[in-house]
């Protein structure tokens, strides 16, 4: 049997994307301007309309609730049993906004300015204010509702620091903001399901993407329980799905997290944007064999006591406390001592990492450094420590069976967040009308690297405010299509095609489980299109993927049926489309022949290592489109090549925040 060449830059430049729709005039103006000019629905009218939500995280769950307050009739859908258990409620270590409580310097310009340097320069301005415009609205709604956050002796919130940033911004709830957000969202979602304007399908994922006449119309859906296809249609549906890191298979991410629902858009017509920009961060617990199927993050929150070393000598395999001061090298703080420990993330990994190269990494295969807490517990006491990190330092312990009060934690980069994702314009819709993507499935607003805290911040200025706003005028100028059946053309052909795919992956028959290809592929991505980039390495896996998808389609053993509760099928299902995103990731990271934030090109850094954009050539936004299935050998439906996608470039313009070289020295 033989499969297409898969040459390494296959892909045909298109059109460039001229408008993303943001309103023109100053830019602290233009969220003002474009709610102004939306089209509103009156209330009567709303309940009319029905909108399909898929995610129940904190971009999902609180634009179901507040789409529902509006007087819509919400269809939404999780995997999880129940939407509390989103991926979202693992997040830690807290929430940016631009409140200024510490007087310290602080202001909606600052939030703006700092994340559109900290994702090196290739985010929309337009985007970045809106969200830091919105991040204090963000903070009022989460305390109306009652989310606990921490506060100070005098009442006011407390706040901490993140990385990239010098003032103090970071809303937390101690090591569990995520959780609490995310109970203040799914309360009112609650509201909602109980008053009937919610209809909740728990347990069932999205398998495919209705579009009719060009326009977003539903999902088919499949019950996790018993395995049951169902198709779902809508006036609009909005694809809250979170982040596609699992593609690594090891990551930060909750293990179900997966690229079902975008990538399945993607091939009915949503651009996908920045697929390679990745963030791996510098804190998660190191990996500790072969065996291992997830990765634990420590929170960020921890490099604000926390300091990060290595040994100065190579080689030291002393224990911690036996190293004397002036034998530990505090590397953040020598490289760059204005931002020492809080560096942004894509900084402090890419610094673990050339440690560790060096020789001088700590712990099993010297793939570690430490992050000593010593010095805070002496400053603070014990107790100051445990209060603001205690349950950090319980879950570090219960893992590693260290005590970190004692001994320095030891930590390692892994990969936890990703930037890219379908490509959405300003109103938030992706380039299928009626289709919107938000939170981490949009390619939003953190460029090349996200800094910390800002995820929660986009994804609830996402679904509590941006997205009820656009949606509106989408809806307004698109009063109801015709209904939708299951006997129309479009809807036969997606379910026989999920249908189709869901039989043939288990008539294989193979000898591999889907997990050993996931691993493969996993492995395979860490080490071409991971922490550092080369064209030889992306060039060779743009060769072995299509290896491992051919050989996918042979071997892979899915045992079971498909009308009954089968983990074996739902994570085969998954990996047929990491095994194709995985391709188009390395795609983009192979033609994006420059470094900027989370995407280091070997080929393109200063002379001191650093990230070296090349802003003449590249200061886009890659927007690729899928141009359809091409070269398989008839039958073998999955396997093979697709053809090559169209790139389409919205070029980035910066007219308040001018590119630089990023300094944090
Ligand atoms: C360990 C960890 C800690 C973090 N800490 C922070 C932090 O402190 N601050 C910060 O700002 N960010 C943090 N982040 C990032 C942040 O948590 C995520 O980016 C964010 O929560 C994503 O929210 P979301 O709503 O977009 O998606 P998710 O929370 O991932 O929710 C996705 C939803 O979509 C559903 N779904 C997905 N696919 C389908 C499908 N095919 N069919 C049906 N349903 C589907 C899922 O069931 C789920 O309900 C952290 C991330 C990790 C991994």
């Amino acid at each position: 049997m033989s499969y297409p060449d898969t040459s390494h830059l296959d892909y045909i430049t298109g059109e460039p994307i001229a408008d993303t729709k943001a309103p023109a005039g100053p830019v602290a103006e233009r969220w003002d301007t474009r709610r102004f000019e939306a089209k509103l629905v009156n209330p009567a009218n709303r309940r009319k309309h029905r909108i399909i939500v898929v995610g129940t995280g904190l971009a999902g769950g609180s634009a179901g609730a507040t789409l529902a307050e509006q007087g819509y009739q919400v269809v939404q859908f999780c995997f999880q049993d129940s939407p509390r258990r989103a991926h979202s409620i693992a997040a830690q270590g807290g929430i940016n906004a631009a409140k200024n409580y510490r007087n310290d310097g602080d202001s909606v310009h600052r939030l703006f300015y700092d994340t559109v340097k900290g994702g090196d320069f290739r985010a929309r301005e337009s985007n970045v204010h809106r969200l830091a415009q919105i991040s204090v609205e963000i903070i009022d709604q989460c305390v109306a509702q009652g989310v606990p956050f921490a506060r100070e002796y005098g009442g006011l919130l407390d706040t901490r620091s993140f990385g990239g940033v010098q003032v103090s911004r970071t809303f937390y709830a101690r090591g569990q903001t995520g959780q609490q957000l995310l109970l203040g969202a799914y309360q009112a979602l609650s509201r909602q399901i109980a008053a009937g304007n919610v209809e909740m399908h728990a347990r069932t994922e999205m398998l495919d993407l209705v579009v009719v006449d060009g326009r977003a119309r539903g999902i088919v859906a499949r019950d996790l329980i018993t395995g049951r296809i169902s198709t779902h249609y809508a006036d609009a549906v909005v694809l809250a799905t979170g982040g596609y890191g699992n593609v690594f298979y090891l990551s930060t991410n909750a293990m179900n997290s997966n690229a079902t629902a975008v990538w399945r858009a993607h091939r009915r017509g949503a651009y996908f944007a920045n697929p390679c920009f990745t963030q791996i961060h510098p804190t998660c617990i190191p990996r500790t064999g072969d065996h291992q199927s997830k990765l634990t993050l420590m929170s960020e929150s921890l490099r604000n006591d926390g300091r990060i070393w290595v040994p100065k000598a190579k080689g030291d395999t002393r224990p911690a406390a036996d190293i004397p001061e002036d034998e530990r090298d505090y590397y953040l703080e020598r490289i760059y001592p204005s931002f020492g420990n809080l560096v942004p993330r894509d900084i402090a990994s890419r610094a673990a990492k050339n440690v560790c190269d060096e020789g001088r990494g700590v712990g099993p295969g010297g793939q570690g450094v430490y992050l000593d807490f010593a010095d805070a517990i002496r400053r603070m006491g014990r107790t100051a420590v445990e209060e603001k990190y205690g349950n950090l330092f319980e879950m570090y312990e219960r893992i590693t069976a260290e005590n970190p009060y004692e001994v320095p934690m030891r930590i390692y980069p892994a990969v936890h967040y990703t930037m890219g994702g379908l490509w959405v314009d300003y109103d938030l819709q992706t380039t299928i009308p009626g289709l919107f993507a938000i939170g981490e499935a949009n390619f939003s607003d953190h460029g090349a690297n996200r800094l910390g805290a800002s995820a929660l911040m986009q994804g609830l200025a996402d679904g509590y405010f941006v997205l009820p706003a656009t949606i509106n005028d989408y809806l307004a100028r698109h009063p109801h299509g015709e209904p939708v059946t299951d006997d129309h053309p479009a809807v036969r052909d997606v379910l026989a095609e999920t249908e189709d795919r869901l039989n043939l992956l288990l008539s294989v028959d193979g000898d591999r489980t889907p997990d050993s290809f996931h691993r493969e592929l996993g492995e395979l991505m860490w080490e071409y299109c991971g922490m550092a980039r080369t064209e030889e390495g992306l060039t060779e896996a743009l060769r072995r993927i299509p290896e491992i998808r051919e050989e996918f389609w042979r071997r892979v053993k899915v045992p079971g049926t498909g009308e009954e509760f089968n983990q074996s099928l739902e994570k085969a299902n998954r990996i047929v489309d990491y095994l194709e995103l995985a391709e188009l990731m390395c795609l983009d990271a192979l033609h994006r022949a420059e470094s900027c934030g989370g995407h280091f090109r070997e080929e393109s850094q200063t002379p001191d290592g650093e990230a070296a954009r090349r802003d003449e050539e590249f200061a886009y936004v890659a927007a690729w489109e899928f141009q359809g299935p091409g070269g398989r050998p008839p039958g073998e439906r999955g396997t093979g090549r697709d053809r090559p996608p169209v790139l389409h470039k919205e070029d980035l313009v910066f007219e308040y925040v001018h590119p630089t070289q990023r300094s944090y020295a």
